[in-house]
C-alpha cells in the first residue's frame, strides 16, 4: 500500500494515465466528428452547376466550389482515417494492448501518447516507418 506511489512499472501506464488518455481519445474523436458535419454540408450541398436558381453563379465562385469540395474530400479521408486510428486505439485499451509499440512491441512513453493518443508505435519506429525504413 506504502509502495504504491512509486511501485509502477518502468514504461507501463498506470489506470490514472490510460484514464486520461481515454478521455483525450474520446475527445478528440468528438472533435473529429463535429468537422465530419461541416465537412459533409460543404460535399452535400449541390452544386449550382446546371441549377436554374443559378443565373448569377460567376465562375470563379465555380472555382471556389470545386476548391471547396475538392479539399473537403481531402479533409474526409483525413477524417476517416483519424477516427479508424482513434477507434483502434480505444479498442486496444479495452484489449489491455494498448501503449505497446506495435512493430518493436516495447511500451511507448507517455510523453508520447499525450501528444498522440492513437500512437501504435514507439518514436524510433514511427520515424523508420516515415523514412521507408
Ligand atoms: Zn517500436
Amino acid at each position: 500500500m506504502a509502495k504504491e506511489k512509486k511501485g509502477r512499472v518502468k514504461g507501463a501506464l498506470t489506470e490514472k494515465d490510460l484514464g486520461r488518455l481515454k478521455e483525450s481519445l474520446l475527445r478528440e474523436k468528438q472533435r473529429v466528428l463535429r468537422q465530419g458535419n461541416f465537412t459533409r454540408e460543404v460535399m452535400d450541398t449541390p452544386t449550382t452547376t446546371g441549377d436554374l436558381s443559378s443565373h448569377r453563379t460567376h465562375i470563379a465562385d465555380q472555382g471556389t466550389e470545386n476548391f471547396q469540395r475538392e479539399f473537403a474530400s481531402q479533409l474526409r479521408s483525413i477524417e476517416a482515417r483519424s477516427l479508424r486510428e482513434i477507434d483502434e486505439a480505444l479498442n486496444r485499451m479495452d484489449q489491455g494492448r494498448y501503449g505497446i509499440c506495435e512493430k518493436c512491441g516495447k511500451p511507448i512513453p507517455l510523453a508520447r501518447l499525450e501528444v498522440v493518443p492513437y500512437a501504435r508505435f514507439c518514436m524510433k519506429c514511427a520515424q523508420q516507418r516515415n523514412t521507408g525504413e
